[in-house]
Order: structure tokens, then C-alpha cells, then sequence
């Protein structure tokens, strides 16, 4: 496999570990579908059941085989934000009509496994949706680079079916998503919004580039006027032109405005066309729940509050570490730091057999 140099995604952090892996000469087995956990009568996690040759999504493919843990088992199995089914025991409302940023692959199967055999799953409808994401695109996409980029630093969203704010775009995922949301519900579409001053101060400078992708795929939209831009959403003129007026003042003053957000370091009046925007639609992005740990990376045992020995698990599978909206990029710090926590603690341990 070639290998480039470098690269800006999380991808540079798995080529270097599996680098690593490589020149300590760790395997690593793709196509193993982890089927069962065992745990012995002795409480012992002792080992798992795969499929070898393993075909998502087929649950029946590939070669059932044993592996025994000589000394630990870490279960790292993710989250399972494109688990529909799964997803809507733990929160009612996320159903198929909400997207996820996730790979198809984060599904459920270990959460229910680990649960059979004794792990403790916490806050597991604790589930974060990215407030962002545009419908007009599968997936994580590129139009949440505008909308949190551009709109939300130095631009507006707005209820197009009000011409107003209706959240701090600078607040939480979890309230900002759960408003558009709630608008949603309403059969109210939502919109980020910025002008050309805008998208010059932010995204043309941090991301170059990205605004012509936005435009190409038809998930950023590009209007000569407002005046287009309020028709094409049927927003009311009068009260978007008074939205803006509002921000003008605030951005003129320095004080936050209504909603409480600040305003931004160098931001400008909203008001120099062409203008942008792009529609919110907010995907699951997150489980912040999973199985309890301890600081050893130790999982807790559902019966006895007991570290279950020989089983430890880091990363999204786990809960707790994040409380109810994690903060964005702090997940693969999460992974990384505690990946290395349980690995270490699992070298550690005694061959039990
Ligand atoms: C689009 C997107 C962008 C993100 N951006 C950021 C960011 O910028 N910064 C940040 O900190 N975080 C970000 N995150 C979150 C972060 O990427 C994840 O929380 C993190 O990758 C989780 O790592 P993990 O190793 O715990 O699980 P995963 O990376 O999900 O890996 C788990 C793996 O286990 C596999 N698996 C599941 N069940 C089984 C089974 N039964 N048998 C075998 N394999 C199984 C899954 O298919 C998957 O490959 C982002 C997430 C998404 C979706």
C-alpha cells in the first residue's frame, strides 16, 4: 500500500499506527467480524468468536473460528450511528428519516454482545446529532465546512418561515441541532446564510477551494441578491432584511446579540453580495454512551460494579467520557489517550491460562 506523506484527516493517524504495528509485528486482520465475546464461568474473558472472510452486511459470511486472549480483550468497536433500529431503542426520534455522517458499518452488534455478557452500558441515548449537515448530500459532506465555517462565525441561520434567528450558532451541537429540529417539525426549512464578505474572511482563507466543491455539488447556493435568495426559500423580505439590521447593530457595537452569541473576532456587517447558503439538516454524528469504564480502561460490570476481568474497551464504544454533547474534535483524543491507557493496562495483565 502507498503510503502519502501526510495528509489533514484522521487517516494520517491510523497509516502512522499501522506503520508502527507493522515494524513491531502485530497483525492486523481485516474481514474478521467479531461475533461473540467469551466469558467463562469464572467471570474471565477468555477469548472471542469471529467470522474469518467476513462480507458486510452479511451476518452469516465467512469462517467461524475461536481466539483465545491470553491475557485481555479491548473492545473498540465504535459507535453505532447508522444502526436505525438500534439507534431508536436508546432515542425514539432519530429514525430513518434522519442521515448519519457514520460509515454503514457503525452498527450494534458488539453493544448488544458486551451487554449479554455483563458490561455496563451507560448514557447510551445520549446520542449527538452534527446540526450542519445539508440534505442535499449523503453523509458528513462538504457543506457543513459553509454553514459552521462561514454562517456560523460570521453569517446567520434562520427559520425561513420567520426571516429569523432562532439559535446561537455558536452554541452546543446538541441545542443547535435539536432547534433546527424543532423547526423542522414544524415543516420549517432552515438556512445558513452568509454574504461574500463572509466566505472571504473564513472558508476562502482557511479552506481554499472548498467553496467551489460546495457550489460544484449543488450543496452551497450562490444568489446575485437577497432579494433571489429570500424568494427561492420563501423567506419573508421584511423580516430578514430586520434579522440583519439586528446582527449590523451588534456587530457594530461589539455586543452579543439576542441569542447570545458574541461576535466574532473580525467579523464584518453582514450586507456585500453575491450571497450563499446552505440548508440544515442534522445527521447522527456521535454516541457519547457506551460500556462503563474505569481509569484503567477496565470494563465495569453491569451486576457487581467490578472491573470484568480481562475485558477492557476505549474509544466510542465506551461511555461517560464526554457527557451529554461531546465537544468537536475531542473524540479521537478520547480514542487515542485511552486506546493507550486500556492497551498498556491489558499488556500488563497475567496470562491466565
Ligand atoms: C464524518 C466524521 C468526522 C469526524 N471528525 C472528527 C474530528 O474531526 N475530530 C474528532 O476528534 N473526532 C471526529 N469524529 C469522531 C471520531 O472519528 C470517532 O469518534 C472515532 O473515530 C471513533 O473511533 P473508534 O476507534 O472508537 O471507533 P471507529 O473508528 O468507529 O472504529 C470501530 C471499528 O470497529 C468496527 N466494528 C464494529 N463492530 C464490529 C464487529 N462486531 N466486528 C468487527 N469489527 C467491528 C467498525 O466497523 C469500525 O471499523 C468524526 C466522526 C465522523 C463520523
Amino acid at each position: 500500500m502507498q503510503i502519502p506523506a501526510i495528509n489533514g484527516s484522521g487517516s494520517e493517524i491510523v497509516h502512522k499506527q499501522l506503520a508502527y504495528a507493522k515494524k513491531l509485528g502485530i497483525p492486523v486482520r481485516l474481514r474478521v467480524y467479531v461475533e461473540r465475546i467469551i466469558r467463562d464461568e469464572d467471570g474471565r474473558v477468555k477469548g472471542l468468536q469471529v467470522r474469518e472472510g467476513y462480507r458486510f452486511p452479511n451476518a452469516q459470511s465467512g469462517k467461524v473460528k475461536s481466539i483465545k486472549a491470553k491475557k485481555a480483550v479491548i473492545l473498540c468497536h465504535g459507535g453505532f450511528g447508522a444502526d436505525v433500529n438500534y439507534r431508536m431503542k436508546h432515542d425514539p426520534k432519530l429514525t430513518d428519516k434522519f442521515d448519519t455522517t457514520n460509515q454503514p458499518g457503525a452498527t450494534s452488534e458488539l453493544w448488544r454482545e458486551a451487554s449479554r455478557i455483563g458490561g455496563n452500558l451507560i448514557q447510551a441515548d445520549w446520542i449527538q446529532c452534527g446540526p450542519w449537515n445539508s440534505p442535499e448530500e449523503k453523509g458528513m459532506g462538504v457543506a457543513l465546512y459553509f454553514a459552521q465555517g462561514a454562517a456560523a462565525t460570521q453569517g446567520i441561520w434562520i427559520d425561513c418561515a420567520t426571516g429569523k434567528r432562532f439559535v446561537n450558532e455558536l452554541a452546543n451541537r446538541k441545542i443547535r441541532a435539536d432547534a433546527v429540529i424543532t423547526n423542522n417539525n414544524k415543516g420549517h426549512t432552515c438556512i445558513a446564510l452568509a454574504d461574500q464578505t463572509a466566505v472571504d474572511l473564513t472558508i476562502q482563507k482557511s479552506r481554499p477551494g472548498i467553496l467551489d466543491k460546495q457550489l460544484e455539488r449543488k450543496v452551497v447556493h450562490k444568489f446575485a441578491t437577497l432579494e433571489d435568495l429570500a424568494k427561492q426559500y420563501n423567506v419573508p423580505m421584511d423580516a430578514l432584511q430586520a434579522t440583519i439590521a439586528d446582527y449590523n447593530k451588534h456587530q457594530a457595537e461589539g455586543t452579543p446579540d439576542e441569542m447570545g452569541r458574541k461576535i466574532y473576532k473580525g467579523a464584518q456587517a453582514i450586507g456585500t453580495g453575491p450571497w450563499y447558503c446552505s440548508i440544515l439538516s442534522p445527521k447522527v454524528h456521535h454516541c457519547m454512551g457506551g460500556l462503563e469504564t474505569n481509569s484503567k480502561g477496565q470494563v465495569i460490570d453491569v451486576s457487581s460494579d467490578k472491573p470484568i476481568p480481562g475485558l477492557y474497551a476505549a474509544g466510542e464504544s465506551t461511555g461517560g467520557v464526554h457527557g451529554a454533547v461531546r465537544l468537536g474534535s475531542c473524540a479521537v483524543l478520547d480514542c487515542l489517550a485511552n486506546g493507550r491507557i486500556a492497551g498498556r493496562k491489558a499488556a500488563q495483565e497475567q496470562n491466565w491460562s
